[in-house]
């Protein structure tokens, strides 16, 4: 279904169709995550003099977007079950043949739900696990019982025959369960996207409790995960391809025009709007524009946005990098850490060093126990 979908969204970007939306319905949530990006209470969305959005005014946007062409809507937050009319809304998005993925803690996720949810079937549900026990879900999350109704909702969806990813955001706080997450997945036979990355909040303020790794944790728990995952052949070729020096010279992939832009498929292929209506390319950064399109046309938006992301030049800080390959910097990433979105980001220059020197270590290692 994956490489199906690549192949549908390689069509749509060369085309400039809009083929993958989202849709973030609300930013309240019933945990207060350390990581999140978003979230916000129902008392600082008034002290903005903002509000959610109605549900009938999300199913007005979804016929545009339909018309233009989307197919695949992702439902996010926040929580969105805690949306209100959620419900209503997906059986709506539903009908209109929507192809729905849901973003989810999973902790409003009962029989009675997944039964529901039996009825109109998503495209798929995507659990975030924050960890592997009630200890660590006290922790990041603020609630002990979530633990265990996350991984009830993912083994109830699993046994209903509803499509199922993990996605697990590392922290410090819950490094000692990255196996545990991991391990829970291959038993499951789910897909687990972990992420060793974290984005430094873009789309609110920073606060004391905001927690990441030092980059050169970071970099272990991104080589351990390698390691837990592969197996071992598997494991050291990986290790050898990530290693391979890197030439880098002019007219070569990175300095050619096409790396100049964008190359992923937001705003060429996909688009994201937040619960206050704004639309942008990419979820997790405001650039390179602002779109309204509760109040000018989907289609409007759509062509303005594609435009600008074909046509704004990013990264430039980091050609003729020897290390892009392994760190693989989206403008994202370098724009949650410059705040521009084409200096090098010193967090990932140290990041993606302290990655190559351990795979290297690695490799160094293996080839002595060969040896013995
Ligand atoms: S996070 Fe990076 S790769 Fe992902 S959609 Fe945003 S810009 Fe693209
Ligand atoms: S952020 Fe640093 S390591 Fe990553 S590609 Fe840019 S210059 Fe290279």
């Amino acid at each position: 279904m994956e490489k199906y979908s690549d192949y549908l969204y390689a069509k749509a970007s060369h085309q400039r169709i809009p083929l993958g939306g989202a849709f973030e319905l609300s930013p309240v949530c019933n945990f207060a995550c350390k990581m999140c990006y978003v979230r916000k209470t129902p008392a600082q969305i008034r002290a903005e003099g903002k509000r959610q959005l109605d549900w009938q005014e999300w199913v007005s946007l979804a016929e545009q977007c339909h018309k233009a062409g989307t197919l695949f809507l992702l439902l996010t937050g926040g929580e969105p079950f805690l949306y209100p009319h959620f419900r209503e809304l997906y059986i709506q998005l539903h009908k209109m043949g929507f192809l729905l993925s849901i973003n989810t803690n999973g902790t409003l996720i009962d029989e009675a739900t997944i039964a529901w949810l039996k009825e109109y079937a998503p495209h798929r549900v995507n659990i975030t696990l924050y960890g592997g026990s009630e200890q660590t879900y006290e922790r990041i999350c603020g609630s002990a019982s979530g633990y265990h109704r996350a991984v009830a909702a993912i083994r109830g969806l699993k046994e209903a025959g509803i499509p199922v990813v993990i996605n697990a955001s590392m922290i410090p706080e819950n490094a000692g369960d990255q196996e545990a997450i991991l391990q829970f997945g291959k038993d499951l036979g789910l897909n687990v996207r972990m992420a060793t990355y974290m984005f430094p909040p873009s789309r609110r303020e920073t606060e004391k409790t905001d927690s990441r790794f030092t980059p050169e944790e970071a970099a272990a728990m991104f080589v351990h995960k390698a390691k837990f995952l592969q197996h071992s052949q598997d494991y050291v070729r990986w290790l050898s391809s990530q290693v391979a020096e890197e030439k880098v010279q002019e007219g070569n992939d990175w300095g050619n025009h096409r790396e100049d832009y964008m190359q992923c498929r937001a705003g060429r292929s996909s688009f994201w709007i937040s619960w206050d209506g704004t639309m942008t390319a990419c979820g997790i950064m405001p650039f390179p524009l602002q779109l309204y399109p509760f109040l000018e046309p989907f289609a409007d938006c759509w062509n303005k946005l594609t435009d600008v992301v074909r046509t704004t030049p990013v990264l430039s800080g980091c050609k003729n990098c020897p290390r892009r390959k392994l760190c693989k910097p989206c403008v994202a990433m370098i724009y949650t850490e410059t705040g521009t979105p084409d200096q090098k980001a010193p967090y990932l220059c140290a990041m993606a060093q302290c990655a190559q020197d351990m795979m290297r270590k690695e490799l160094e290692v293996i080839k002595c126990e060969k040896a013995e």
